[in-house]
């Protein structure tokens, strides 16, 4: 679907129903259960013989309004919204690991996903393998038969280090793994996951999708391209249900048993999110691609890390993957840890708060935050450095940030 399409499409997808108000928007059902005229329609709904809303924590029209706004506008066999970015990444990961089972990872993650697989899923006796996604050796050497998975992030926060995924897809497909990514940083109104032999889509949609920083949801998009025949958890589903084995344990159990679908009133606001999401996407990275190359002139600024930049190791794969403006958020370099804490001080414009994509601009120094709480071998080891700045860069203009970090950087 081309942008224009995408738009259009957008803003006029009919509702699964028509309502009988005639509103405009889609309605917000803030309702927990749904009535049945009889026992037998009861029992058909119960038993997914029809697809009627039985309860709000296993599916709610409102919901699935955003959920199918989405399937259609990315292609996917299927959609789940879930409560959080979170709760996207950890219901995959339920529906498809196992005691004994591995899975294959950068340690250059989002800090609770890193947590997750650190902390969380390791005590289910699942082994988590980190290494260097962008080393084709050392891939191939941690992938075994029971690998469940391989994860990234398509451009890794903070580090904004990019893998050439028709590398890493060929690979997946030739050992039989599925592929699994963290695509909150470029959104699908870009970024075509399917075509770049992605499996498996999450997505905190608190970020670029909510718009205005609205509400906290995460999706989990399946382009059912994956045959789960092998996973030895899946094995039996996948006899009968073979690529779409993977959706049938998530929303007939998994989902359902932990109990994180996402709240109506979410869908509601992030289904208006939705329609701007490709001029606010546009214009923010737009902006963020002119502030990086000014940036890199400024005095009191050691480096400046943005994918966009021609100088920067990932420029060329960047390109290829997301066009010439990839996404909104920026890194850069003071001279020191007290020199990032001055320069946050004396922000006027820019607010000191962290998220992603908000309309406002948003800046943070992820070593003392974010990943406030790792040891400094820790951070090291996930290169979070001390001097770097996290600059997510809203809708206000280019000269008014510009003018911003210039104040803040020279007031002492
Ligand atoms: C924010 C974020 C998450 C987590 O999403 P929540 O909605 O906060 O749970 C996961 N991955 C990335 C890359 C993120 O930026």
């Amino acid at each position: 679907m081309n942008n224009l399409d995408f738009e259009d499409y957008l803003l006029n997808i009919p509702y699964p129903r028509p309502d009988v108000y005639g509103s405009l928007s889609m309605p917000v059902y803030n309702t927990a259960a749904y009535e049945f005229k009889s026992a037998s329609e009861m029992e058909a709904a119960f038993c997914g013989k029809t697809t009627d809303h039985t309860y709000s924590r296993i599916s709610n029209p409102t919901v699935h309004f955003f959920e199918e706004r989405v399937k259609q506008l990315t292609g996917a066999f299927n959609v789940t919204a879930l409560n959080s970015g979170m709760a996207a990444v950890s219901n995959v990961f339920m529906s498809i690991a196992y005691s004994g089972s591995n899975v294959v990872v950068s340690p250059h993650l989002f800090g609770n996903t890193w947590s997750f697989f650190e902390n969380t899923i390791r005590a289910f006796g699942v082994e988590v393998r980190f290494c260097d996604l962008t080393n084709e050796k050392e891939v191939c050497e941690h992938i075994d038969e029971n690998t469940c998975a391989v994860f990234l992030e398509i451009i890794t926060n903070p580090q904004m280090e990019v893998v050439d995924l028709s590398f890493l897809s060929a690979l997946a497909r030739e050992k039989n793994v599925p592929l699994i990514a963290d695509t909150t940083l470029v959104p699908f109104s870009v970024f075509k996951a399917d075509n770049f032999g992605i499996d498996i889509e999450v997505v905190s949609s608190t970020k670029y999708i909510s718009g205005g920083a609205t509400s906290i949801g995460g999706l989990i998009i399946d382009y059912a391209t994956f045959d789960w025949t092998r996973n030895k958890r899946l094995n039996e589903l996948a006899k009968e249900h073979r690529n779409h084995a993977f959706n049938y344990k998530l929303r007939k159990e998994i989902h359902r048993n932990f109990g994180a679908y996402m709240d109506p009133r979410t869908a509601h606001l992030q289904t208006i999110g939705l329609e701007t999401l490709h001029l606010r996407y546009e214009r923010q990275s737009h902006t963020c691609l002119e502030l990086a190359k000014r940036l890199q002139t400024m005095e009191g600024i050691e480096s400046v890390n943005y994918t966009g930049l021609p100088g920067n190791p990932y420029y060329n794969v960047s390109l290829r993957q997301f066009g010439n403006s990839p996404g909104a958020m920026l890194t850069f370099d003071l001279v020191s840890k007290s020199a990032c804490f001055q320069f946050l001080d004396n922000l006027k414009v820019i607010r000191r708060a962290t998220n992603l994509f908000d309309n406002k601009s948003l800046a943070i120094h992820p070593a003392s935050t974010i990943y406030g709480s790792l040891t400094q071998a820790q951070r090291e080891a996930m290169k979070i450095h001390d001097k770097t700045i996290r600059l997510s860069v809203g809708l206000e203009s280019v000269n008014r940030l510009l003018e911003d970090i210039g104040q803040a950087l020279r007031k002492k």
